[in-house]
């Protein structure tokens, strides 16, 4: 049963989204050649306490860190570990914060040092399509339309969009309906409406689609050991349009990219 949220629940989960967005900020600014996931980890648990947040991946599903943190072929669920990151790798990082009684729940794939061309790209379209699936969330339109459009994007530039993990409602629980896959045909699932909050998160590999579950009960790799991209993005429909309760905002400001590609789904300015 899907939850439509009143705009007091939508502003409760917009100050949870926040904070997960300024703690992938802090992330944003120590990722570099070098240093572990691990480390990492540990500050974005401080950074969430000291915020008045409780780390929403800790202990969920017996998950043992706050952050998620999946290099290269990792597509998410990874791991921190003592690994330094090197130069020319990517990293996603997921991270989910529960205050208020709500969850945010918000991923950025990150470049460490220098990355080729060719994992530019990947990061770009994958993120582009985030946006482009957001677009879909109209009062009227359904589920499908929203896979579909994120499918068709990433697919017209040769990429493999995941279809074992799928994005999801949030609110209260971290995962609620609908399951939100990132490819799917039109006009077909559940009918979005006014209140309806979306974690909304496309996993698009370099190569092949197909993905290997490991034994740790976690970790998500390509099959062909080629990279993956995760971004993710909480998003609701609040008067009729699409508006974002996460942003990018403080991993731009920490990394010094310029960009308005949320420009057309704020909430607030
Ligand atoms: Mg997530
Ligand atoms: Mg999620």
């Amino acid at each position: 049963m899907i939850h439509l949220k009143t705009k007091e629940e939508l502003e409760l989960m917009y100050l949870s989204a926040q904070l997960v967005s300024k703690t992938l900020g802090m992330v944003a600014s120590e990722i570099k050649p070098g240093v572990s996931t691990i480390k990492i980890d540990k500050m974005a648990h401080d950074f969430i306490k000291d915020h008045g947040g409780e780390p929403a991946f800790l202990g969920y599903g017996g998950f043992p860190n706050s952050l998620c943190m999946s290099p290269n072929e990792q597509v998410v669920h990874g791991i921190p570990n003592e690994e330094p990151l090197k130069d020319g790798d990517i990293i996603s990082v997921d991270c989910g914060v529960l205050m208020n009684g709500f969850v945010g729940d918000h991923a950025y794939t990150f470049e460490v040092g220098e990355v080729s061309a060719e994992v530019k790209e990947l990061l770009k379209i994958t993120k582009e399509s985030l946006y482009i699936g957001i677009a879909q969330m109209l009062p009227g339109n359904r589920v499908g339309d929203i896979g579909h459009a994120i499918q068709t994007y990433c697919e017209s530039h040769g990429y493999g969009v995941v279809k074992e993990l799928v994005g999801h409602g949030l609110g209260r629980e971290m995962h609620e309906d609908p399951q939100v896959p990132n490819y799917g045909r039109r006009g077909t699932g559940k009918v979005l409406k006014e209140g309806i909050a979306l974690a909304i998160e496309p996993m698009i590999n370099l190569g092949t689609d197909k993905v290997r579950f490991h034994n740790d009960g976690w970790t998500v790799t390509t099959r062909d050991k080629q990279p993956s991209a995760h971004f993710e993005h909480d998003a609701a429909i609040i008067d009729g349009k699409p508006r974002l309760l996460s942003t990018y905002r403080y991993v731009y400001e920490a990394l010094g990219i310029q960009s308005d590609e949320e420009e057309p789904f704020l909430y607030k300015k």
